[in-house]
């Protein structure tokens, strides 16, 4: 599979600029609104946004249930700050009726790096991303309160894990999206190449 299909789920959220470092990243991509569309992709991206409004817009849309049949099925999901939430199994602050697609077993703290005006950029240390450091933009980023077995902790920030693996679904706290640097795309364009 050399230029592999990867939907971004488009109900709310930085869609476009998932799309522009997917497609850098060597991807074809589209946009992914309803059930049927989720049938041709070979991966996903659930992009930053927010994370209850994905959540609604997920169950308004009849997504949630093909998502979690997909997502155990094996397709390959990156989560960027609300999508990580949207990975967790688990989440800390959720609003009331708050559902996640769930996949990593990780319980995920939601704004736990603060509100929007504590905002911040720092350089982290990705394992499997190599050339240094990634620029990561933390916008009332969640962190990893903590994980089980099988996920695999690829990234701390200040004590706090910030990226995390299991098997085929990825996740990261910050947006390399907003960034011009698309190596955290291209590992993540890799893992659907390799799982597919
Ligand atoms: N705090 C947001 C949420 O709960 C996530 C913020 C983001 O994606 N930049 O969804």
């Amino acid at each position: 599979m050399s230029n592999p299909v990867i939907g971004v789920l488009a109900l709310q959220g930085d869609v476009r600029e998932h799309l522009a470092a997917l497609t850098a990243a060597g991807a074809a991509v589209s946009e992914i609104r309803r059930p049927e569309e989720l049938a041709a992709v070979d991966g996903l991206v659930i992009p930053g946004g927010e994370s209850t409004t994905i959540s609604k817009l997920a169950t308004a849309f009849g997504l949630l249930e093909p998502l979690r049949d997909r997502v155990r099925a094996g397709l390959p999901v990156y989560g960027s700050c609300a999508g990580m939430i949207m990975l967790a199994d688990k989440i800390l602050d959720p609003r009331s009726g708050q559902e996640t697609v769930g996949g990593i077993d990780m319980i995920v703290r939601r704004n736990a790096f603060g509100r929007q005006n504590e905002s911040f950029e720092a350089a982290v240390e990705v394992a499997g991303v190599d050339g240094g450091p990634v620029e990561g933009v933390f916008i009332r980023a969640p962190w990893v309160e903590s994980t089980g077995a099988r996920a695999e902790v690829l990234a701390v920030h200040e004590g706090h894990t910030v990226a995390v693996r299991q098997d085929h679904l990825l996740a990261t706290s910050f947006h390399p999206e907003l960034t011009g640097d698309h190596r955290v795309h291209e590992l993540f364009v890799n893992l659907v190449r390799t799982s597919g």
